[in-house]
């Protein structure tokens, strides 16, 4: 089977997923992930808003509008990346993933970078780096600086755009850490 239909697969999949009854019961829908097939860098970030339950599709709220302006300014065309969710469901009120529901969850994540096999991945916030990077990194010390693991993944921690929402001091930060990908990605010739 090709990787789209793979990928379609496990879409629909996760669609019917009613693991965690609470999400399940609250979603307007799950939220797959959206990009190119065949990108090379992976972002993950932390679960659904309620825009992006609204349109089924991540960071596409306020933090997905941060983003995409960090990515403008840094050279990184959207089209170059992937973007998934620890979570595939919105939890209510926006609160934390819980750790049964990250548990829950973990298996469609781990096909999706299967499926995708990514040469970067980009955790955005600290549920993403705690489910991909194991050990005790805090992501104060961490963010921006590439982690290559034993597969040759390069792992790139980062702020999650939405704390540049609440801490305006943390804009400058992200922005910077957009622009070290973009270096990343040109010395791994992904951008030219
Ligand atoms: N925040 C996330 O972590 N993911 C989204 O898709 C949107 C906001």
């Amino acid at each position: 089977m090709a990787e789209s239909e793979l990928l379609e697969k496990l879409r629909k999949e996760i669609s019917a997923c009613v693991k965690c009854r609470e999400l399940a019961e609250t979603r307007t829908q799950t939220v797959f992930g959206d990009g190119t097939i065949g990108a090379e860098v992976l972002f993950v970030g932390e679960a659904p808003g309620a825009d992006e339950d609204r349109q089924g599709v991540p960071f596409v709220g306020k933090a997905g509008q941060l983003m995409d302006s960090a990515m403008r300014h840094a050279g990184i065309p959207r089209r170059m990346v992937f973007i998934a969710n620890v979570l595939k469901c919105r939890p209510p009120e926006n609160r934390d993933p819980l750790p049964d529901e990250i548990d829950n969850c973990r298996v469609f994540l781990a096909a999706q970078i299967t499926l995708l096999k990514p040469k970067i991945i980009c955790t955005l916030g600290r549920f993403g780096l705690q489910q991909l990077l194991k050990g005790d990194y805090k992501i104060s010390e961490v963010h921006g600086k590439p982690i290559r693991s034993k597969d040759n993944t390069i792992y790139f921690p980062m702020y999650h755009p939405a704390a540049a929402l609440h801490n305006g001091a943390l804009r400058e930060s992200i922005l910077e850490d957009f622009k070290r990908l973009a270096a990343l990605l040109k010395r791994e010739g992904i951008l030219k």
